[in-house]
């Protein structure tokens, strides 16, 4: 082989088998009576490999690698595979399919920095959080000229891009998993080999991938666990023509984070461009915008966090500034963002005095009120009286109240969030705009990358909302993995009725039923201006504690049963962040602005006084979507995006996080079994495994098995002999299925052929 990259993995590849065993299912009886090697799990929960010395009634003596013998309980004790299939590619080629053995499987890649492996259908990515030697042109090659089969990102991106050439059909690569499992790193290597097989077009691949740079400056904050955390979700289509070229691209975002601008925790940071900007602009744009360091502004310092390891936000910003230019955004649109990103940052600084004893305020008129009103181009006094009044109907008559300091600080900083949502849209716009060339589409591509399941010691309506997002793609996930399963079945004859299967519609349900799901009954309490978070919990737990995925809780806390697990939700801010209102007043203020840019963030919604402000996805545009409470948004741009994947052939990346700490070489095997079990795949295994886990070709099984006939039998041909083997051994009727291609049966099945043949032998 002379392809460089191929050859270096072939050295490192040492000892990788390659091929499949037979599957042996998981059977103690058996390995118990063969003194095989085994897994026991010790006192601290962990998993040790060993080989089974001796064994009498219940006690199992086990010799541990390290030389120590000890008894292992019943049920603490689980097969191990076979030396020869450490490492193999694909999962599903392991005989034992146990957590231990595939915690150790994916161990042992990651070592070698194989970082990906096959589950079945499902490519794994393990974050190896350093570089790895797998990227580069000569990979990009290999995988391309097929010289290179081994799991790869590339590798399934060509896939991918055959099929849809091939079928003319749109696909879809839906990548999960937690945050800073290295599913945004993953998206931009799909996209880049993708823009190299389809560069070249005179296309716009060259402004798809400077997408990139932009949608991090202003979607990506550092976290405490991804210091280049996305705080959204996208969806990126690239369309390419009939010769395969790229012919333009999409690009739709969802469920912003914006509490971000005006909220951060201990050791986190607010969006990477506020910082950029802050070190990064020169004097003269500087002086322009007032600005000062990053450590003047509130919004900033309440983190005490500013920098971030190995990261020049200077040189960001001309980084930035050079995507701008590419993407065609004008100078004096670039003026107009920097303006408001400014304006966002005075807004934050601006203070308040109490005037009365009812802590009733006034605005405290100094330089931050000048700044902000500055930069956003309006009166001093006009922004004054937006922040600390607001206009009540009363009758036929405007009412002006004077807020309390309370409602006057989450006014501010509801505007700094609906400005900086808006700018976020209105970026996306621009981008979209630029890439729309979707005249000559003969197909699409389409990459997610969305956050996954999150279960913390404290979840609230954000962990809510994308729990219940999950929830639907791995319902999109098993059902579309067991209809392949059922296509193999359907495709070698046999009756596929009888695989078991479970699906999570009733989990669903509790979401999205009309008028008693979560959802509705949320809504309800929302449009209660007295509700309260206690009102909230005591609707849900009158309604839905008959639900058995509905865990009522003490307080003002309730538990969902989700697929990965139970999460317990505190109402708290529930209802204000599903209301999430802007008050008129600042729709107002903001027309009356004589910056173009927010004038129009006024004015595209003229009548609106509630604003989702956590969805950035342009809405389809239904005549109600004015009030739509976030939850009911959310829910239809999640209705719409499944829609967009059912039109699709998905391809499922799981990219797992091999430790908290961010570091290299560190493998915390509680961690990574936990989200194996968090997103699917022992699920998915299971599945795919469930109706008939082991599966011989005639040939195979016949070649294996055929020794137990009582007569020679060279004058059958392999199925028949397959079919006189599972007689003879008297193999129930309802424990295989004989395929045209394959013999298929249920669990334990194998080890007891093997058994039986070992007799034999
Ligand atoms: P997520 O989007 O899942 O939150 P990211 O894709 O941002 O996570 O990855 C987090 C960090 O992990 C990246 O900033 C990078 O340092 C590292 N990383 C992720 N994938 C890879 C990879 N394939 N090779 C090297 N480093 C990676
Ligand atoms: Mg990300």
């Amino acid at each position: 082989d002379s392809n460089p990259y191929v050859q270096e993995m072939n050295q490192q590849c040492r000892g990788s088998p390659i091929g499949s065993m037979p599957t042996i299912n998981e059977n103690n009886d058996a390995i118990l009576s063969q003194k095989l090697s085994v897994w026991c799990q010790l006192s601290n929960g962990m998993w040790a490999s060993g080989k089974i010395q001796s064994t009498s009634g219940d006690e199992t003596y086990v010799a541990l690698a390290n030389g120590n013998v000890v008894n292992v309980p019943p049920g603490q004790l689980l097969p191990a595979n076979p030396e020869i299939l450490d490492g193999v590619d694909d999962l599903m080629q392991l005989s034992y399919l146990n957590d231990p053995s595939v915690l150790h499987n994916l161990k042992y890649r990651f070592t070698e920095d194989m970082i990906y492996s096959k589950a079945g259908p499902v490519l794994i990515a393990v974050n190896p959080f350093k570089d790895v030697p797998l990227y580069g042109n000569n990979a990009m090659d290999a995988y391309r000229q097929k010289d290179m089969d081994w799991p790869h990102v590339y590798a399934l991106a060509n896939t991918v891009y055959e099929q849809m050439m091939r079928d003319g059909k749109n696909q879809s690569l839906i990548i999960s998993g937690e945050s800073g499992a290295g599913k945004t790193e993953t998206a931009k290597y799909a996209m880049k080999y993708l823009a190299a097989l389809g560069g070249g077009g005179g296309g716009m691949e060259v402004e798809m991938l400077q997408t990139n740079c932009l949608l991090e400056a202003f979607g990506n904050a550092k976290t405490l666990r991804n210091k280049n955390s996305s705080r959204f979700g996208k969806l990126i289509e690239i369309h390419f023509t009939s010769l395969g070229k790229i012919s333009g691209a999409k690009i739709q975002t969802f469920f912003c984070e914006q509490s971000r601008v005006v909220q951060v925790g201990d050791g986190e940071r607010s969006y990477h461009v506020f910082y950029q900007l802050c070190s990064g602009a020169p004097s003269l744009l500087k002086e322009k915008l007032n600005l000062k360091a990053a450590t003047e502004y509130k919004y900033l310092n309440q983190s005490e966090c500013f920098e971030i390891d190995g990261v020049d936000d200077a040189l960001k910003f001309q980084k930035l500034q050079e995507a701008f230019d590419l993407l065609r955004i004008c100078k004096e649109d670039q003026a107009q963002v920097f303006q408001i990103l400014a304006a966002i940052l005075w807004l934050g600084n601006i203070k308040f005095q109490t005037i009365d004893n009812e802590n009733h305020v006034e605005v405290l008129a100094d330089e931050a009120l000048a700044n902000a009103s500055k930069l956003m181009k309006c009166t001093a006094q006009g922004l004054m009286v937006a922040l600390s009044t607001h206009k009540i109907r009363a009758g036929s008559d405007n009412i002006s109240k004077i807020k309390t300091l309370q409602q006057a600080i989450d006014a501010r900083d509801a505007l700094a969030k609906f400005m900086y949502g808006n700018l976020f849209d209105w970026l996306m716009e621009q981008i979209n705009k630029l890439l729309d060339g979707n005249q000559n589409t003969w197909g699409s591509i389409n990459i997610l990358d969305i956050y996954g399941f999150e279960s913390f010691k404290k979840n609230s309506f954000e962990q809510f909302c994308i729990n219940y997002a999950n929830e639907r793609l791995q319902q999109h996930f098993n059902r579309h993995l067991l209809k392949l399963e059922q296509e193999e079945y359907e495709e070698d004859g046999i009756d596929w009725t009888k695989v078991d299967f479970e699906d999570n519609q009733e989990c669903l349900d509790l979401f999205e039923k009309k008028p008693l799901g979560l959802l509705s009954l949320l809504d309800e309490e929302s449009n209660f201006p007295n509700a309260t978070d206690l009102t909230l919990v005591n609707k849900l737990n009158k309604h839905l504690n008959i639900n058995p995925f509905f865990k009522g809780q003490r307080g003002r806390a309730f538990g969902v049963r989700h697929y990965a697990g139970e999460v317990v939700y505190d109402t708290n801010g529930f209802l204000e962040k599903n209301r999430d209102p802007l008050h008129s007043d600042f729709i107002q203020l903001l027309s009356s602005s004589n910056c173009k840019l927010l004038q129009s963030f006024a004015s595209q919604k003229p009548d609106q006084t509630l604003r989702s402000l956590k969805s950035s996805l342009s809405q389809p545009g239904g005549p109600e979507s004015s009030t739509q409470s976030v939850g009911t948004k959310f829910k239809a741009q999640l209705f719409k995006l499944m829609h967009q994947l059912e039109n699709t052939t998905p391809h499922f990346i799981r990219c797992l996080k091999p430790n908290k700490k961010q570091l290299p070489g560190m493998y915390e095997e509680d961690l990574v079994l936990q989200q194996l079990l968090c997103c699917g795949i022992m699920e998915v295994m299971r599945i795919a495994r469930a109706g008939y886990p082991s599966r011989m070709t005639h040939q195979e099984f016949a070649a294996r098995y055929a020794l137990l006939l009582p007569e020679p039998s060279e004058h059958l041909d392999p199925l028949s002999m397959s079919v006189a083997v599972l007689k003879q051994l008297n193999v129930l009727p309802e424990m295989y299925q004989v395929g045209y291609t394959k013999v298929y049966l249920r669990t334990a099945q194998i080890a007891r052929l093997e058994e039986q043949r070992t007799k034999a032998l």
